[in-house]
């Protein structure tokens, strides 16, 4: 028995064309994309789908799992694993679909849970433009990062994700701590993240490390990962002498 409720194509296409009808109403002059409901193939569109299945009964919709909505879509693609097509459509598409877990702080869902909010108004934080290209001012950065520190994702003025007595906020962080805080080396993190003892990495634009910045912090290692990094470093400068 599947764990999902099953709509018809002609079901599909009602529910879809009530949210077309929203979306040109409140959602279009937001800037938030319509999805298609067919591909060139004439096969149904993810977006398209997830949307739909979020939007039954709208307005009064229901908390949604990630397995049923997996399950949904294995109908029409047997090889999918892991829809991640309700997340994006929320925080960076517009929709404001709420999702459970992070910071959720509106409607009380469990983690892995998704609810169809509103389709008359967008996502929290969702700007017209969303993407940009020059980076020139802080407000435009985190904006890019829909206000949420760039390594573990807590919201501007919200609880923190790992510390819910702590209101997050956002700081202009280094992606390299040896480089100018100019805004191509700035990403936002949170107070937390953001720590002096953070010197010692060097970060991507998705706030996760990949490389050492600060090399005495070699000194905190253990001692097989010393003597491996010695090797290494043995070998490339063949033994001599460091100036
Ligand atoms: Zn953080």
């Amino acid at each position: 028995m599947p764990n999902y409720i099953k709509i018809n194509k002609k079901e599909i296409e009602t529910i879809y064309d009530s949210i077309k009808e929203y979306h040109e109403r409140y959602l279009k002059k937001e800037g938030i994309k319509m999805p298609n409901l067919y591909n060139e193939q004439g096969k149904f569109v993810k977006d398209g789908l997830v949307l739909v299945y979020l939007a039954r009964g709208y307005p009064k919709t229901g908390k949604v799992s990630k397995k049923e909505l997996t399950q949904f879509i294995r109908a029409f693609y047997p090889d999918v694993n892991d829809v991640q097509q309700a997340r994006h459509l929320g925080a960076q598409k517009g929709w404001w679909i709420a999702a459970g877990g992070r910071n959720n702080m509106v409607l009380e869902l469990k983690r892995g849970f998704y609810k169809l909010h509103t389709l008359e108004k967008p996502y929290p934080g969702f700007k017209k433009g969303h993407r940009i290209s020059s980076t020139k001012n802080w407000e435009k950065i985190k904006d890019k990062y829909n206000y949420r520190c760039a390594t573990c994702g807590s919201k501007e003025g919200e609880k923190h994700f790992h510390w819910p007595g702590t209101k997050t906020k956002l700081q202009k962080a280094h992606k390299d701590p040896n480089k100018p805080l100019k805004d191509i080396n700035i990403i936002p993190q949170c107070q937390k993240c953001n720590r002096a003892d953070r010197n010692r990495w060097v970060y991507d634009s998705k706030g996760r490390v990949i490389k050492l910045a600060d090399p005495s912090f070699v000194k905190n290692f253990g001692k097989d990962v010393k003597r491996k990094i010695y090797k290494i470093l043995y070998k490339e400068f063949k033994s001599k002498k460091p100036k």
